[in-house]
Protein backbone atom coordinates (compact mmCIF):
# COMPACT_ATOMS: atom_id res chain seq x y z
CA UNK A 1 0.00 0.00 0.00
CA UNK A 2 1.26 3.60 -1.09
CA UNK A 3 0.92 6.02 1.63
CA UNK A 4 -1.08 8.99 1.05
CA UNK A 5 0.40 11.76 -0.86
CA UNK A 6 1.00 15.11 1.05
CA UNK A 7 -1.53 17.42 -0.77
CA UNK A 8 -1.34 20.34 1.05
CA UNK A 9 1.65 21.62 3.61
CA UNK A 10 1.04 24.80 5.26
CA UNK A 11 3.54 26.75 7.05
CA UNK A 12 2.38 28.71 10.65
CA UNK A 13 4.36 31.30 11.26
CA UNK A 14 4.48 34.54 13.64
CA UNK A 15 4.71 38.18 12.09
CA UNK A 16 7.10 40.20 13.96
CA UNK A 17 5.39 41.87 17.11
CA UNK A 18 8.28 44.49 18.23
CA UNK A 19 7.57 45.88 21.53
CA UNK A 20 7.05 49.94 20.75
CA UNK A 21 10.87 51.71 22.38
CA UNK A 22 9.82 55.34 21.23
CA UNK A 23 8.16 56.42 24.82
CA UNK A 24 11.09 55.41 26.61
CA UNK A 25 13.00 58.71 27.24
CA UNK A 26 16.93 57.43 28.54
CA UNK A 27 19.55 60.47 29.12
CA UNK A 28 22.72 59.79 27.23
CA UNK A 29 24.96 59.56 30.40
CA UNK A 30 24.23 58.84 33.99
CA UNK A 31 26.07 59.64 37.46
CA UNK A 32 25.76 58.18 40.33
CA UNK A 33 23.02 58.45 42.86
CA UNK A 34 24.62 59.85 46.21
CA UNK A 35 22.11 62.12 48.72
CA UNK A 36 18.99 61.94 46.49
CA UNK A 37 20.80 63.65 43.74
CA UNK A 38 22.51 62.42 40.29
CA UNK A 39 25.74 63.45 40.22
CA UNK A 40 28.80 63.15 38.16
CA UNK A 41 31.32 60.56 39.18
CA UNK A 42 33.82 61.61 41.64
CA UNK A 43 36.25 58.84 40.30
CA UNK A 44 35.61 60.82 36.59
CA UNK A 45 35.03 57.52 35.29
CA UNK A 46 32.72 56.32 32.64
CA UNK A 47 31.88 53.47 30.87
CA UNK A 48 29.29 52.22 28.05
CA UNK A 49 25.85 50.15 28.35
CA UNK A 50 25.06 47.82 25.32
CA UNK A 51 22.04 46.57 24.09
CA UNK A 52 22.80 42.56 23.69
CA UNK A 53 20.80 42.14 21.09
CA UNK A 54 21.99 45.12 18.79
CA UNK A 55 25.87 45.70 20.16
CA UNK A 56 24.95 49.34 20.29
CA UNK A 57 26.02 51.56 22.69
CA UNK A 58 22.51 53.07 24.83
CA UNK A 59 24.07 54.88 27.50
CA UNK A 60 27.23 56.14 29.12
CA UNK A 61 27.74 55.04 32.81
CA UNK A 62 29.31 56.33 35.35
CA UNK A 63 32.25 54.21 37.31
CA UNK A 64 32.32 54.54 40.74
CA UNK A 65 35.35 54.95 42.60
CA UNK A 66 36.49 54.93 46.23
CA UNK A 67 35.06 58.92 46.95
CA UNK A 68 31.97 58.24 45.08
CA UNK A 69 31.69 55.17 47.75
CA UNK A 70 32.81 56.80 51.05
CA UNK A 71 30.74 59.90 50.08
CA UNK A 72 27.67 57.35 49.83
CA UNK A 73 28.32 55.44 52.97
CA UNK A 74 28.32 59.24 54.90
CA UNK A 75 25.34 60.40 53.62
CA UNK A 76 23.59 56.80 54.06
CA UNK A 77 24.97 56.41 57.62
CA UNK A 78 23.96 60.38 58.13
CA UNK A 79 20.29 59.40 56.93
CA UNK A 80 19.95 56.13 58.87
CA UNK A 81 19.37 56.99 62.60
CA UNK A 82 16.14 59.52 60.84
CA UNK A 83 15.02 56.68 58.79
CA UNK A 84 14.90 53.65 61.59
CA UNK A 85 13.21 56.70 63.74
CA UNK A 86 10.31 57.59 61.35
CA UNK A 87 6.96 55.60 62.35
CA UNK A 88 7.32 52.08 60.90
CA UNK A 89 3.99 52.84 59.11
CA UNK A 90 5.42 55.94 57.35
CA UNK A 91 8.45 53.82 56.26
CA UNK A 92 5.80 51.49 54.81
CA UNK A 93 3.79 54.29 53.20
CA UNK A 94 7.29 55.54 51.55
CA UNK A 95 7.45 51.59 49.97
CA UNK A 96 4.15 51.69 48.96
CA UNK A 97 4.76 54.82 46.88
CA UNK A 98 7.42 53.28 45.62
CA UNK A 99 5.66 50.29 44.52
CA UNK A 100 3.15 52.20 42.68
CA UNK A 101 5.15 54.30 41.00
CA UNK A 102 7.11 50.98 39.67
CA UNK A 103 3.61 49.66 38.49
CA UNK A 104 2.68 53.10 36.78
CA UNK A 105 6.38 52.90 34.83
CA UNK A 106 6.01 49.24 33.79
CA UNK A 107 6.17 49.54 30.58
CA UNK A 108 8.61 51.36 30.34
CA UNK A 109 11.08 49.67 32.80
CA UNK A 110 10.54 46.44 30.91
CA UNK A 111 11.42 47.88 27.76
CA UNK A 112 14.86 49.43 29.16
CA UNK A 113 15.32 45.77 30.96
CA UNK A 114 15.13 44.00 27.78
CA UNK A 115 17.48 46.18 25.67
CA UNK A 116 19.68 46.81 28.43
CA UNK A 117 20.00 42.90 29.58
CA UNK A 118 18.77 40.90 26.50
CA UNK A 119 15.86 39.33 27.88
CA UNK A 120 12.54 39.01 26.24
CA UNK A 121 9.71 41.57 26.63
CA UNK A 122 7.44 38.96 27.43
CA UNK A 123 9.25 38.22 30.59
CA UNK A 124 10.68 41.87 32.00
CA UNK A 125 6.55 42.52 31.45
CA UNK A 126 4.82 39.90 32.90
CA UNK A 127 7.56 38.55 35.22
CA UNK A 128 10.59 40.76 36.51
CA UNK A 129 8.99 44.25 36.95
CA UNK A 130 5.40 43.21 38.44
CA UNK A 131 7.58 40.75 40.79
CA UNK A 132 9.97 43.91 41.25
CA UNK A 133 6.67 45.94 42.36
CA UNK A 134 4.81 43.30 44.44
CA UNK A 135 8.25 42.94 46.91
CA UNK A 136 7.80 46.12 47.06
CA UNK A 137 4.01 45.96 48.42
CA UNK A 138 5.31 42.81 50.27
CA UNK A 139 7.41 44.58 52.52
CA UNK A 140 5.78 47.84 52.59
CA UNK A 141 3.13 45.74 54.35
CA UNK A 142 5.72 44.41 57.05
CA UNK A 143 7.47 47.39 57.68
CA UNK A 144 4.94 47.90 60.80
CA UNK A 145 4.85 44.59 61.61
CA UNK A 146 8.28 43.47 62.50
CA UNK A 147 7.85 41.87 65.62
CA UNK A 148 5.16 39.51 64.27
CA UNK A 149 7.62 38.24 61.61
CA UNK A 150 10.38 37.42 64.22
CA UNK A 151 8.20 35.68 67.13
CA UNK A 152 8.19 39.03 69.04
CA UNK A 153 12.03 39.20 69.67
CA UNK A 154 13.61 42.53 69.63
CA UNK A 155 15.82 43.46 66.80
CA UNK A 156 17.31 46.60 65.49
CA UNK A 157 17.91 47.39 61.72
CA UNK A 158 22.04 46.23 61.01
CA UNK A 159 22.63 50.35 60.06
CA UNK A 160 24.49 50.79 56.01
CA UNK A 161 23.70 47.64 54.05
CA UNK A 162 25.58 47.63 51.26
CA UNK A 163 24.03 45.21 47.80
CA UNK A 164 25.57 43.98 45.13
CA UNK A 165 23.00 42.38 42.35
CA UNK A 166 24.00 40.73 39.11
CA UNK A 167 22.56 41.07 35.27
CA UNK A 168 20.11 37.92 34.88
CA UNK A 169 17.23 40.11 37.00
CA UNK A 170 18.65 43.61 37.47
CA UNK A 171 15.19 45.38 39.16
CA UNK A 172 13.82 42.16 40.30
CA UNK A 173 17.08 41.92 42.39
CA UNK A 174 17.74 45.13 43.79
CA UNK A 175 13.87 44.92 44.98
CA UNK A 176 14.64 41.78 46.83
CA UNK A 177 17.02 43.92 48.42
CA UNK A 178 16.11 46.94 48.91
CA UNK A 179 12.16 46.58 49.76
CA UNK A 180 13.73 44.26 53.11
CA UNK A 181 16.61 46.64 54.23
CA UNK A 182 14.36 49.91 53.97
CA UNK A 183 11.39 48.25 55.29
CA UNK A 184 13.88 46.99 58.51
CA UNK A 185 15.23 50.81 58.84
CA UNK A 186 18.47 50.24 57.49
CA UNK A 187 19.74 52.85 54.45
CA UNK A 188 21.44 51.16 51.33
CA UNK A 189 23.83 51.49 48.74
CA UNK A 190 23.07 49.42 46.08
CA UNK A 191 25.92 48.50 43.11
CA UNK A 192 24.26 47.12 39.93
CA UNK A 193 25.66 44.68 37.48
CA UNK A 194 28.30 46.72 34.81
CA UNK A 195 26.19 45.38 31.56
CA UNK A 196 22.70 46.00 33.47
CA UNK A 197 22.49 49.53 35.00
CA UNK A 198 19.88 51.31 33.58
CA UNK A 199 16.69 49.82 35.35
CA UNK A 200 18.80 50.43 39.08
CA UNK A 201 19.01 54.10 37.37
CA UNK A 202 15.39 54.44 36.73
CA UNK A 203 14.73 53.28 40.11
CA UNK A 204 16.45 55.93 42.10
CA UNK A 205 14.18 58.67 39.55
CA UNK A 206 10.84 56.50 41.40
CA UNK A 207 12.96 57.26 44.82
CA UNK A 208 13.00 61.07 43.85
CA UNK A 209 9.19 60.75 42.66
CA UNK A 210 8.37 59.01 46.13
CA UNK A 211 10.11 61.66 47.74
CA UNK A 212 12.26 59.22 49.75
CA UNK A 213 14.36 61.10 52.14
CA UNK A 214 17.66 61.76 50.64
CA UNK A 215 20.91 59.13 51.32
CA UNK A 216 18.14 56.34 52.53
CA UNK A 217 19.14 54.58 49.12
CA UNK A 218 21.92 55.31 46.83
CA UNK A 219 23.06 54.14 44.05
CA UNK A 220 26.67 53.49 42.66
CA UNK A 221 27.25 51.94 39.32
CA UNK A 222 30.43 50.52 38.11
CA UNK A 223 32.07 47.26 37.59
CA UNK A 224 33.79 44.44 39.63
CA UNK A 225 36.65 46.81 41.35
CA UNK A 226 33.36 49.05 42.40
CA UNK A 227 31.75 46.15 44.22
CA UNK A 228 34.99 44.82 45.34
CA UNK A 229 35.63 48.27 46.90
CA UNK A 230 32.32 48.72 48.48
CA UNK A 231 32.38 45.97 50.38
CA UNK A 232 35.79 46.67 52.11
CA UNK A 233 34.69 50.08 52.62
CA UNK A 234 34.96 51.05 56.29
CA UNK A 235 31.58 52.37 57.71
CA UNK A 236 29.30 49.13 56.10
CA UNK A 237 27.53 47.02 58.35
CA UNK A 238 26.01 45.19 56.13
CA UNK A 239 27.09 43.21 52.54
CA UNK A 240 23.92 41.30 50.93
CA UNK A 241 25.48 39.92 47.80
CA UNK A 242 24.19 38.03 44.48
CA UNK A 243 26.15 36.56 42.06
CA UNK A 244 29.01 34.23 41.50
CA UNK A 245 30.05 31.43 43.82
CA UNK A 246 33.42 32.28 43.09
CA UNK A 247 32.83 36.35 43.94
CA UNK A 248 30.88 35.12 47.19
CA UNK A 249 33.68 33.46 48.01
CA UNK A 250 35.72 36.31 47.66
CA UNK A 251 33.65 38.73 49.55
CA UNK A 252 33.54 36.46 52.45
CA UNK A 253 37.06 36.06 52.76
CA UNK A 254 37.79 40.15 52.91
CA UNK A 255 34.71 40.24 55.53
CA UNK A 256 36.25 37.32 57.74
CA UNK A 257 36.85 38.54 61.39
CA UNK A 258 34.91 41.91 60.94
CA UNK A 259 31.92 42.89 62.36
CA UNK A 260 29.76 43.19 58.95
CA UNK A 261 26.88 40.92 58.21
CA UNK A 262 26.47 39.33 55.25
CA UNK A 263 24.25 36.70 52.98
CA UNK A 264 24.96 35.24 49.61
CA UNK A 265 22.62 33.67 47.06
CA UNK A 266 25.24 31.99 44.77
CA UNK A 267 25.36 30.03 42.08
CA UNK A 268 23.48 26.76 41.34
CA UNK A 269 23.23 23.58 39.77
CA UNK A 270 19.88 22.76 40.03
CA UNK A 271 18.32 18.93 39.31
CA UNK A 272 14.72 18.53 37.72
CA UNK A 273 13.46 15.30 38.32
CA UNK A 274 10.94 13.48 35.92
CA UNK A 275 9.18 9.91 37.16
CA UNK A 276 7.61 7.75 35.16
CA UNK A 277 4.48 8.40 36.37
CA UNK A 278 4.26 12.08 35.38
CA UNK A 279 1.93 14.30 33.25
CA UNK A 280 4.60 13.90 30.28
CA UNK A 281 3.23 17.84 28.33
CA UNK A 282 3.29 19.20 31.68
CA UNK A 283 6.71 18.00 32.41
CA UNK A 284 7.99 19.35 29.38
CA UNK A 285 6.56 22.41 29.84
CA UNK A 286 8.39 22.77 33.13
CA UNK A 287 11.62 21.65 31.54
CA UNK A 288 11.45 24.35 28.93
CA UNK A 289 10.47 26.95 31.21
CA UNK A 290 13.24 25.92 33.94
CA UNK A 291 16.02 25.76 31.41
CA UNK A 292 15.06 28.18 28.71
CA UNK A 293 13.61 31.30 31.00
CA UNK A 294 16.02 34.28 30.61
CA UNK A 295 18.13 32.52 27.81
CA UNK A 296 18.95 29.82 30.96
CA UNK A 297 20.69 32.76 32.81
CA UNK A 298 18.81 31.87 35.99
CA UNK A 299 20.51 31.05 39.17
CA UNK A 300 17.78 27.88 39.74
CA UNK A 301 17.87 27.38 36.43
CA UNK A 302 16.58 23.46 35.78
CA UNK A 303 19.94 22.70 34.12
CA UNK A 304 20.38 19.12 35.10
CA UNK A 305 17.30 16.72 34.11
CA UNK A 306 17.37 13.37 35.63
CA UNK A 307 14.70 11.39 33.69
CA UNK A 308 13.22 7.78 35.21
CA UNK A 309 15.20 4.92 32.30
CA UNK A 310 12.42 3.44 31.42
CA UNK A 311 10.58 6.96 29.86
CA UNK A 312 13.98 8.41 28.87
CA UNK A 313 13.90 7.47 25.19
CA UNK A 314 10.46 8.63 24.39
CA UNK A 315 10.35 11.86 26.69
CA UNK A 316 14.10 13.56 25.70
CA UNK A 317 12.69 13.03 21.88
CA UNK A 318 9.48 14.93 22.66
CA UNK A 319 11.41 17.47 25.00
CA UNK A 320 13.85 17.88 21.70
CA UNK A 321 10.39 18.33 19.49
CA UNK A 322 9.25 20.72 21.69
CA UNK A 323 12.31 22.89 21.95
CA UNK A 324 12.89 22.77 18.25
CA UNK A 325 9.69 24.86 18.00
CA UNK A 326 11.58 27.89 20.30
CA UNK A 327 11.75 31.06 18.67
CA UNK A 328 15.00 33.05 19.18
CA UNK A 329 15.30 36.78 18.26
CA UNK A 330 14.88 40.29 18.75
CA UNK A 331 13.79 40.56 22.71
CA UNK A 332 11.70 43.50 22.15
CA UNK A 333 9.53 40.66 20.16
CA UNK A 334 6.56 39.82 21.58
CA UNK A 335 6.81 36.66 20.08
CA UNK A 336 9.92 35.64 21.23
CA UNK A 337 11.12 32.60 23.41
CA UNK A 338 14.20 33.39 24.25
CA UNK A 339 16.60 36.38 23.61
CA UNK A 340 20.23 37.56 23.68
CA UNK A 341 23.14 36.26 25.62
CA UNK A 342 23.35 38.91 28.49
CA UNK A 343 27.35 39.71 26.79
CA UNK A 344 30.15 38.31 24.86
CA UNK A 345 32.15 37.29 27.86
CA UNK A 346 28.76 35.58 29.08
CA UNK A 347 28.29 34.06 25.33
CA UNK A 348 32.09 32.84 25.96
CA UNK A 349 31.70 31.23 29.27
CA UNK A 350 28.77 29.21 27.99
CA UNK A 351 30.17 27.76 24.26
CA UNK A 352 33.39 26.89 26.56
CA UNK A 353 31.60 24.95 28.58
CA UNK A 354 29.01 23.16 26.08
CA UNK A 355 32.86 22.15 23.96
CA UNK A 356 33.82 20.40 26.93
CA UNK A 357 30.29 18.68 27.14
CA UNK A 358 31.50 17.76 23.17
CA UNK A 359 35.18 17.24 24.30
CA UNK A 360 33.97 14.22 27.26
CA UNK A 361 31.96 12.80 25.10
CA UNK A 362 28.42 13.71 26.04
CA UNK A 363 25.51 13.50 22.92
CA UNK A 364 25.03 17.28 21.98
CA UNK A 365 21.27 18.06 19.92
CA UNK A 366 20.78 21.89 18.97
CA UNK A 367 18.18 23.90 17.83
CA UNK A 368 17.72 24.27 14.53
CA UNK A 369 16.51 27.99 14.63
CA UNK A 370 18.06 30.81 12.59
CA UNK A 371 20.05 33.31 14.64
CA UNK A 372 20.19 37.16 13.97
CA UNK A 373 22.81 37.83 12.15
CA UNK A 374 24.53 40.65 15.05
CA UNK A 375 24.37 40.23 18.84
CA UNK A 376 24.86 37.81 21.19
CA UNK A 377 22.72 34.92 20.45
CA UNK A 378 22.70 30.74 20.98
CA UNK A 379 20.54 28.53 20.24
CA UNK A 380 18.95 25.83 23.05
CA UNK A 381 21.31 22.71 23.27
CA UNK A 382 20.35 19.49 25.05
CA UNK A 383 23.22 16.97 26.16
CA UNK A 384 22.12 13.46 26.54
CA UNK A 385 24.49 10.88 27.97
CA UNK A 386 25.64 12.91 30.45
CA UNK A 387 27.60 11.39 33.59
CA UNK A 388 27.83 13.33 36.81
CA UNK A 389 31.41 13.38 36.35
CA UNK A 390 31.38 15.55 33.27
CA UNK A 391 31.52 19.45 33.79
CA UNK A 392 28.56 20.06 32.33
CA UNK A 393 26.86 17.79 34.64
CA UNK A 394 28.92 20.07 37.85
CA UNK A 395 29.59 23.28 36.60
CA UNK A 396 26.85 26.52 36.52
CA UNK A 397 26.69 27.48 32.62
CA UNK A 398 24.66 29.91 33.30
CA UNK A 399 23.27 29.80 29.24
CA UNK A 400 20.04 27.97 27.15
CA UNK A 401 22.00 24.54 27.72
CA UNK A 402 20.54 21.45 29.56
CA UNK A 403 22.25 18.14 31.02
CA UNK A 404 20.04 14.99 30.67
CA UNK A 405 20.87 12.19 32.71
CA UNK A 406 18.74 9.24 34.14
CA UNK A 407 17.77 7.40 36.91
CA UNK A 408 16.17 3.89 37.73
CA UNK A 409 15.16 4.33 41.57
CA UNK A 410 13.84 7.28 43.83
CA UNK A 411 16.86 6.73 45.74
CA UNK A 412 19.25 6.68 42.98
CA UNK A 413 17.25 10.45 41.59
CA UNK A 414 18.18 11.60 45.72
CA UNK A 415 21.97 10.57 45.12
CA UNK A 416 22.28 12.17 41.37
CA UNK A 417 20.61 15.56 42.47
CA UNK A 418 22.62 15.82 45.91
CA UNK A 419 25.80 14.90 43.85
CA UNK A 420 26.42 18.60 43.69
CA UNK A 421 28.37 21.40 45.27
CA UNK A 422 25.28 23.31 45.01
CA UNK A 423 21.99 23.63 46.25
CA UNK A 424 19.37 25.97 45.05
CA UNK A 425 16.43 24.58 44.02
CA UNK A 426 14.98 21.53 42.38
CA UNK A 427 11.54 20.38 40.12
CA UNK A 428 10.26 17.20 41.08
CA UNK A 429 7.36 15.74 38.19
CA UNK A 430 5.45 13.16 39.74
CA UNK A 431 1.86 12.01 40.24
CA UNK A 432 1.96 10.49 43.27
CA UNK A 433 1.97 13.20 46.01
CA UNK A 434 4.00 11.15 48.54
CA UNK A 435 6.57 10.75 45.95
CA UNK A 436 7.05 14.18 46.34
CA UNK A 437 6.97 14.51 49.57
CA UNK A 438 9.36 12.17 50.00
CA UNK A 439 11.65 13.88 47.27
CA UNK A 440 11.49 16.92 48.74
CA UNK A 441 12.38 15.99 52.20
CA UNK A 442 15.20 14.36 50.47
CA UNK A 443 16.69 16.95 48.48
CA UNK A 444 19.33 18.85 49.66
CA UNK A 445 18.27 22.72 47.89
CA UNK A 446 16.10 25.48 49.45
CA UNK A 447 13.56 25.84 47.08
CA UNK A 448 11.57 22.69 45.68
CA UNK A 449 8.77 23.03 43.05
CA UNK A 450 6.27 20.39 42.64
CA UNK A 451 4.79 19.70 39.21
CA UNK A 452 6.21 22.93 38.61
CA UNK A 453 9.07 25.09 38.18
CA UNK A 454 10.69 28.88 38.75
CA UNK A 455 7.70 30.01 40.38
CA UNK A 456 8.34 32.76 42.64
CA UNK A 457 6.78 34.70 45.28
CA UNK A 458 7.45 37.73 47.61
CA UNK A 459 6.15 35.46 50.39
CA UNK A 460 8.13 32.56 50.12
CA UNK A 461 11.44 32.73 51.13
CA UNK A 462 14.79 31.80 48.41
CA UNK A 463 17.74 30.55 49.22
CA UNK A 464 20.68 28.19 49.23
CA UNK A 465 22.92 25.13 51.08
CA UNK A 466 26.39 24.55 50.23
CA UNK A 467 28.23 26.47 47.59
CA UNK A 468 24.76 28.21 46.36
CA UNK A 469 25.41 30.54 49.74
CA UNK A 470 23.48 30.91 53.16
CA UNK A 471 20.29 33.38 54.07
CA UNK A 472 16.96 33.63 52.65
CA UNK A 473 15.36 36.34 50.63
CA UNK A 474 11.61 36.56 50.41
CA UNK A 475 9.00 36.27 52.81
CA UNK A 476 9.18 36.65 56.89
CA UNK A 477 12.87 35.12 56.25
CA UNK A 478 14.08 37.58 54.11
CA UNK A 479 13.96 40.41 56.96
CA UNK A 480 16.33 38.73 59.32
CA UNK A 481 18.76 39.17 56.97
CA UNK A 482 18.59 43.19 57.65
CA UNK A 483 17.95 43.45 61.68
CA UNK A 484 20.08 42.04 64.20
CA UNK A 485 19.10 40.74 67.96
CA UNK A 486 18.42 43.76 70.20
CA UNK A 487 17.85 44.21 73.83
CA UNK A 488 15.74 47.06 73.54
CA UNK A 489 12.07 47.57 72.23
CA UNK A 490 11.18 47.87 68.70
CA UNK A 491 10.33 51.35 67.38
P1 LIG B 1 29.80 38.14 39.23
O1 LIG B 1 29.61 37.35 40.47
O2 LIG B 1 31.17 38.60 38.88
O3 LIG B 1 28.87 39.45 39.27
C1 LIG B 1 27.83 39.69 40.18
C2 LIG B 1 27.92 41.10 40.75
O4 LIG B 1 29.10 41.22 41.55
C3 LIG B 1 28.06 42.19 39.69
O5 LIG B 1 27.42 43.36 40.15
C4 LIG B 1 29.56 42.37 39.63
O6 LIG B 1 29.93 43.60 39.09
C5 LIG B 1 29.92 42.28 41.08
N1 LIG B 1 31.32 41.91 41.33
C6 LIG B 1 32.23 41.37 40.48
N2 LIG B 1 33.40 41.15 41.11
C7 LIG B 1 33.22 41.56 42.40
C8 LIG B 1 34.06 41.56 43.55
N3 LIG B 1 35.30 41.07 43.52
N4 LIG B 1 33.54 42.03 44.72
C9 LIG B 1 32.29 42.48 44.78
N5 LIG B 1 31.45 42.50 43.71
C10 LIG B 1 31.90 42.04 42.54
O7 LIG B 1 29.20 37.33 38.04
P2 LIG B 1 29.57 37.45 36.49
O8 LIG B 1 28.82 38.58 35.98
O9 LIG B 1 31.06 37.51 36.25
O10 LIG B 1 29.09 36.03 35.97
C11 LIG B 1 29.97 34.91 36.05
C12 LIG B 1 29.24 33.67 36.34
O11 LIG B 1 28.62 33.80 37.61
C13 LIG B 1 28.11 33.33 35.40
O12 LIG B 1 28.53 32.62 34.31
C14 LIG B 1 27.21 32.54 36.29
O13 LIG B 1 27.63 31.20 36.28
C15 LIG B 1 27.42 33.12 37.65
N6 LIG B 1 26.36 34.06 38.05
C16 LIG B 1 25.44 33.64 38.94
C17 LIG B 1 24.43 34.48 39.31
C18 LIG B 1 23.40 34.04 40.27
O14 LIG B 1 22.34 34.65 40.34
N7 LIG B 1 23.65 33.02 41.04
C19 LIG B 1 24.28 35.81 38.75
C20 LIG B 1 25.34 36.19 37.85
C21 LIG B 1 26.31 35.32 37.53
P3 LIG B 1 30.19 43.72 37.50
O15 LIG B 1 28.98 43.19 36.82
O16 LIG B 1 30.30 45.16 37.32
O17 LIG B 1 31.41 42.93 37.22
Amino acid sequence: MTATPQRTRLTWDYSPAPESADHVRLRDAYGVFVDGEFADPRSGRAAPTVNPATEQEIAQIAVAGDEDIAHAVRTARAAQAKWAALPALERGKYLFRIARLMQERGRELAIVETMDGGKPIRESRDIDIPLAAAHFFHYAGWADKLPYALAGRAHRPHGVVAQIVPWNFPLLMAAWKLAPALACGNTAILKPAETTPLTALLLAEICQEAELPAGVVSILTGDGATGAALVRAEGIDKVAFTGSTAVGKDIQAALAGRDVGLTLELGGKSANIVFEDAAQDQAIEGIVDGIFFNQGQVCCAGSRLLVQESIADEFVARLIDRVETLRVGDPLDKNTDIGAINSQAQLDRITKLMEAGVAEGATTWTSSCPLPKNGFFLAPTIFTDATPSMRIAREEIFGPVLTTMTFRTPDEAVTKANNSAYGLSAGVWTEKGSRAMGMAAALRAGVIWDNTFNRFDPAASFGGYKESGFGREGGPSGMAAYLEPDEGIYR
